[in-house]
């Protein structure tokens, strides 16, 4: 059946038989297709060659405190509920859940590279996945934790992180860059980065030990702002626009969306006390 494209706001065109309702932000696109709302970059676009979703917490099915559209298995909500988002999020964007690959997020270093084999796939203790592999999405979960879209048209490939301070005094978004670059030839000003929305440096406040560890780590000194009782907030926005820049990737686009504030929209695992649900992140290569 053949689609007509059709343009949504002023951003990438979508095709006709998605009918969806979009408002332009800054630098992304708010989408709402069947009640479940989420973002695209505008900047990385919907060409027919690769498609993303960072999904709200709207449009679900789950019961607060994880309403309603959470992903997490791991955070105490009903597992049909979550089975029956995952589902959502998928049909949304016409991918195959069973197809999707994931990883147990744990705030390291460790990048892992998506073949064809590993549909279906979670990867073990891993932040950041990378595949040139088309039909295969790529999903993770997000809770103030700062989700970084990574895609390089020329070559046709497409990363996902998951950078928390912890990944991100670790690096993870440069081991990200770099596989892409080493494995699959990548040039890194080819490389289109998203930071999606996270916790920003309005709401994080960091004590000691994290104060330490990215000053030791990172020596920008605009990435704390110094508070009372020897605490700092900590801006991970601008940490990993850094550490891009420092890759040699320059195409970089940062929703500037806090998690924090605005619950209402995301889920933060700081501002409702650990007691929430978890936001997705899928990408994929389209199937030509
Ligand atoms: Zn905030």
């Amino acid at each position: 059946m053949p689609t007509y494209p059709e343009q949504c706001g002023n951003g990438p065109v979508l095709p006709a038989m998605v009918r969806m309702f979009c408002v332009e932000t800054r630098v992304v696109l708010r989408c709402e297709k069947q009640g479940v709302v989420f973002y695209q970059f505008t900047m990385l676009g919907n060409n027919g060659l690769f498609s993303h979703g960072i999904f709200s917490r709207r449009g679900g099915v789950s019961r607060p405190p994880w309403h309603s559209l959470n992903v997490g298995r791991t955070v105490g909500d009903d597992a049909a509920a979550v089975q029956t988002n995952h589902q959502r999020i998928y049909n949304t964007l016409n991918l195959p859940a069973a197809h999707r690959a994931t990883a147990r997020q744990v705030g390291g270093a460790q990048v892992a590279c998506v073949t064809e084999e590993d549909a279906g796939y979670i990867f073990p203790a891993t932040d950041a996945l990378v595949t040139n592999v088309p039909g295969v999405p790529l999903v993770m979960r997000f809770a103030d934790c700062l989700p970084i879209v990574l895609y390089d048209r020329v070559q046709g490939v497409a990363g996902l992180v998951h950078a928390g301070w912890k990944g991100t005094v670790r690096r993870i978004v440069q081991a990200a860059v770099q596989t892409m670059t080493r494995k699959y030839g990548c040039l890194p000003a080819n490389i289109r980065a998203g930071i999606g929305p996270g916790i920003g440096p309005c709401c994080y406040e960091v004590g000691a030990d994290v104060i330490r560890l990215v000053r030791q780590e990172l020596p920008y000194p605009r990435l704390l702002e110094s508070r009372a009782h020897g605490h700092a907030h900590l801006d991970l926005w601008e940490a990993n626009r850094v550490l891009l820049a420092e890759t040699g990737v320059t195409q970089i686009e940062l929703a500037g969306l806090c998690t924090a504030c605005h619950t209402d929209e995301w889920f933060s695992h700081r501002r409702e006390h650990g007691r929430t649900g978890r936001f997705a992140v899928v990408i994929a290569l389209e199937q030509r």
